[in-house]
C-alpha cells in the first residue's frame, strides 16, 4: 500500500514535466506558403535612389524577413530557384518552378505559394504556369518595382501582399495570379505598362480581380479558373519565334526571323495586320506547316478571325490564326505548349479562342 501511494505521488509530482513533453496535439492554425525565389528587382540592391541597381542579389530569407509580422500571417517555407534579372528567365526555370507547383500541390501543409520574380517578364512566366498548374492552390507571382535598398522599396509591400492572398482561403480554385501594387490580376490579362512606375502592371481591357487593401484578400468575382489545359511534355518546347512588324518589313525579314521555327507569332500595327509583302512570306509559311499567328503591337484589343471579307488579309484565305487577345509574348507561350502534340490551325484557333479571351 506504502508503495502505491508512493508511486502516485511520483505520478503526481512528474504530471507537469510529462504534460509538456507530450507533443502539441493542436495543428500550427496558420495556413502553409512556400516561397520559391528567382531575383529581379525586389531582390535588387544597389542605391537608395533606385538609379542604379543591381537585380537578383537578396536571398529568399532576406527577402521574408524584411517583412515585419510575416510570421502571422503565414507559416513560411522557402526556396532559392535562381537569382537573375527576369531577362534571363528560361525554360529551364520554367520547368523547375512548374515541378515545384506540382509538388505543392500535392502537399497538405501548404495553402499556396509565392514566386518572387522580376518584372520584366514575370507576365510570360505567370501565363505559363497559368496553363499548366493545378488550379486548387493559389500561385501568386510578386515583384517590385524599386530594389531592397531604396528609400520606401515597393519590394516588402508587395510581398506580404502575395503571402496574404496565397493563404487566403477566398484564393483557393484561382490558380495562378499576380500582386502588385496592392491589385491582383489574372496572368492572361495583365502586362507591364510602364518601366518605372510603382503602377507599372495593368489589364487594360478587363482590369484588376482583386486588390490586397485589408488584411484578406477582396476579389471581385467567383474563382472561375478550370483545369489546367496543357501538360508539360519531357521534349524542349518548340521553336517559336516573333516578329514585329513595322512600316517596311519585307517578306524576307519574316522569312529570315521565321528560319528553323516551328510557329511565328507577328505583333502587328493595329489589329494585326501587316505590309503585303510580309503577308505573302506569312501565307507561304503557313502553306508550310509552320503555324502563323496574328497579335497585335499595341498589347490591348481583340483580334478575332477575318473571314473573306478582309479579301487578301483574310486569315481563311491565308492559313493564319487570330491571337485573341494575347499579347505576342503569351501568343508566343500558348503556341510552344499547344505545338507539343500535332495540332490543325483550327485546332490551333480554337485554343486561341478560348485561352486568349475572358470566356474561356
Ligand atoms: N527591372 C526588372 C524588375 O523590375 C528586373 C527584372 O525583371 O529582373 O524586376
Amino acid at each position: 500500500m506504502a508503495e502505491q501511494l508512493r508511486r502516485a505521488a511520483l505520478l503526481l509530482a512528474l504530471w507537469p514535466a510529462m504534460a509538456l513533453a507530450q507533443p502539441n496535439p493542436q495543428p500550427n492554425p496558420l495556413p502553409g506558403v512556400r516561397v520559391l525565389a528567382t531575383g529581379g528587382t525586389i531582390a535588387g540592391a544597389g542605391r537608395a535612389d533606385s538609379v542604379g541597381y543591381r537585380a537578383g542579389q537578396v536571398s529568399a530569407a532576406d527577402l521574408i524577413a524584411a517583412v515585419p509580422g510575416v510570421e502571422r500571417i503565414a507559416s513560411i517555407s522557402s526556396e532559392q530557384i535562381a537569382n537573375i534579372g527576369s531577362a534571363d528567365m528560361d525554360e529551364a526555370i520554367w520547368r523547375t518552378l512548374h515541378a515545384r507547383i506540382l509538388a505543392a500541390a500535392a502537399d497538405p501543409a501548404l495553402a499556396g505559394v509565392v514566386i518572387t520574380h522580376g518584372t520584366d517578364t514575370m507576365e510570360e512566366t505567370a501565363f505559363f504556369l497559368s496553363l499548366l498548374a493545378p488550379v486548387a492552390k493559389p500561385v501568386v507571382l510578386v515583384g517590385s518595382m524599386r530594389p531592397s535598398t531604396a528609400v520606401s522599396a515597393d519590394g516588402p509591400h508587395n510581398l506580404m501582399d502575395a503571402i496574404r492572398v496565397a493563404a487566403a482561403p477566398a484564393a483557393a480554385g484561382r490558380g495562378v495570379m499576380l500582386v502588385m501594387n496592392d491589385q491582383i490580376f489574372d496572368p492572361r490579362f495583365v502586362t507591364k505598362l510602364d518601366m518605372r512606375q510603382l503602377n507599372a502592371f495593368g489589364a487594360p481591357a478587363t482590369g484588376p480581380i482583386g486588390h490586397v487593401q485589408q488584411l484578406q484578400p477582396q476579389f471581385f468575382a467567383a474563382a472561375s479558373a478550370g483545369p489546367a489545359p496543357f501538360s508539360l511534355g519531357p521534349a524542349p518546347l518548340p521553336r517559336v519565334v516573333i516578329a514585329y512588324a513595322h512600316a517596311g518589313m519585307t517578306g524576307d525579314d519574316l522569312d529570315r526571323i521565321a528560319a528553323g521555327a516551328r510557329g511565328v507569332v507577328i505583333a502587328g500595327p493595329g489589329a494585326g495586320s501587316m505590309p503585303s509583302s510580309v503577308r505573302r512570306a506569312a501565307r507561304a509559311l503557313a502553306a508550310a506547316g509552320v503555324a502563323v499567328v496574328r497579335t497585335a503591337r499595341q498589347g490591348s484589343g481583340d483580334i478575332w478571325r477575318s473571314d473573306s471579307a478582309a479579301g487578301d488579309a483574310s486569315d481563311d484565305a491565308n492559313g493564319t490564326i487570330a491571337g485573341r487577345m494575347l499579347t505576342p509574348a503569351k501568343a508566343r507561350i500558348l503556341l510552344m505548349l499547344a505545338l507539343q502534340q500535332p495540332r490543325s490551325p483550327a485546332a490551333l484557333q480554337a485554343l486561341f479562342d478560348r485561352l486568349g479571351t475572358p470566356g474561356g
